[in-house]
């Protein structure tokens, strides 16, 4: 007598007589075993067409094939979003890490699993070029240091991504794209939002005309500083390069641009810090402005380092308005759709599922590096966030509004969309 086994059995014939672990089951269909094709595993639907279906599971890449980063610095961003960030990816490890803090250094490395041999402190950087598992370094440094490590890992051969801003001026900016692009490397700029769910779903109302034509955007990304922040390099000039608009604002520009694909024409701004506050004696703590791009779509944004954390997007379309509450934060992104329909209002919550949005940017580089195409984000978009930024102080130091040369076509300065989840 043959019998099918139990759990785990499927196909595995047991000889009449043997130990069975349990009782007989049911054998598997492959509904509920799936089916692998191309070293990926698919399920086919089980669920009615009223209810959404699953996305297909993960694929990661074997963890020895996965692009290896080393991370330059490790401040906030690095410990409390990129490292753990990387438990995420399906394409990127670490595989080395740069700081200029020793015990801190070794305490990370331990976390992570990072041998000792991989751990480099700011004047062994350059060593990097020795090791052939660091394919792509993050740089996560004070802004005013992003174009030296930028250009030094470039001339050590590695692919790079670096941290928004890309710089502290358009000169370095343009440097920067010019040093990778010598150095036969891939740069982006980390734009995570161009990578994150909600936002690509906004842009996709845009592009598609969805709700017909967009005609204007209110965009807010404001926080606080502490009464003390004077010894924080954001409040320094020579690392920051400004204050809120670089730093946060920047968030509401880039949008303004991935959203429409668009380049705006004329800025106006204004600038305001409060008189006498040490914080604000090098850097700004508030920037108004307004954008006017080519089809006639104007954003208003607004940037403070002293008003409550706020990070909210208003789109108006000619047919409805969709609202993007914590558009630019780390988690907690909504988009809520109000239109008419028949002789009601509505508001309707587009419901995705909430990703890491630091993980999908690190792989979409990583598969950019492994595949040599350009991303989505490369130099020449953070640039020219820093032409559009200087164009901004330039108005609020004038007063008057300023004009920028006209850009054709849509998304003159990004690569391919990455495939979406
Ligand atoms: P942070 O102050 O927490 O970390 C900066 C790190 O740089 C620290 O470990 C510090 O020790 C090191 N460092 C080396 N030399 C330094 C010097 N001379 N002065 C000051 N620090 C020095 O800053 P952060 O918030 O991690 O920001 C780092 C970069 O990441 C910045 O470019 C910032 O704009 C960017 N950032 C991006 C996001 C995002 O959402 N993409 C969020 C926060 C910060």
């Amino acid at each position: 007598m043959l019998r099918m086994g139990g759990a785990g059995t499927t196909g595995m014939l047991m000889a009449a007589g043997a130990q069975s672990a349990g009782p007989a089951y049911p054998p598997p269909t492959t509904v509920d075993t799936g089916t692998v094709a191309d070293g990926k595993v698919a399920f086919p639907e089980w669920r009615g067409a009223a209810d959404k279906p699953s996305a297909p599971p993960p694929a990661p890449t074997p963890p020895a094939q996965r692009v290896g980063f080393a991370i330059v610095g490790l401040g906030r961003l690095s410990l409390e979003e990129i490292l753990p960030a990387f438990g995420e990816c399906g394409k990127a490890r670490p595989v080395a890490l740069v700081s200029g803090t020793p015990d801190k250094l070794r305490a990370v490395a331990k976390q992570y699993g990072i041998a000792e041999s991989a751990c480099y402190d700011y004047a062994g950087f350059d060593r990097i070029q020795d090791d052939p598992a660091i394919q792509a370094v993050y740089i996560v440094l004070p802004n005013g240091m992003h174009r030296e490590y930028v250009e030094r890992a470039a001339a050590a051969g590695k692919h790079v991504l670096c941290e928004k801003p890309m710089a502290t001026s358009t000169g370095d900016a343009r440097a920067m794209v010019d040093a990778c692009a010598r150095a036969g490397v891939r740069l982006m700029v980390a734009y995570r939002c161009q990578y994150q769910a909600h936002n690509q779903r906004a842009q996709a109302f845009v592009r598609d005309g969805t709700f017909g034509r967009l005609v204007g955007m209110s965009a807010v990304n404001v926080q606080t500083t502490a009464p003390d922040a004077t010894r924080q390099w954001r409040h320094k000039r020579a690392l920051s390069g400004g204050g809120a608009l670089p730093d946060i604002g920047l968030y509401c520009l880039n949008a303004a641009r991935f959203l429409t694909g668009e380049e705006p024409v004329e800025v106006f701004a204004t600038v305001v810090s409060p008189p006498g506050d040490p914080r604000f004696a090098e850097v700004e703590e508030t920037v108004s402005f307004t954008l006017r791009f080519p089809s006639g779509f104007i954003a208003n944004s607004f940037t403070s380092y002293g008003a409550r954390e706020d990070k909210h997007q208003r789109l108006l379309f000619a047919q409805a308005t969709v609202d993007m509450p914590n558009a630019y934060a780390y988690t907690g992104q909504r988009l809520v759709v109000g239109r008419r329909a028949r002789s009601d209002t509505v508001q309707e919550e587009v419901v995705l599922k909430a990703t890491n949005q630091f993980a999908a940017e690190i792989d979409h580089f990583a598969e950019c590096v492994r595949k040599n195409q350009r991303p989505r984000t490369p130099g020449e978009e953070g640039v020219q966030d820093h032409v559009v930024m200087d164009a901004i102080y330039r108005s609020a130091a004038t007063g008057r509004p300023v004009m920028l040369p006209r850009v054709d076509g849509l998304d003159a300065t990004r690569g391919p969309m990455p495939r979406q989840a």
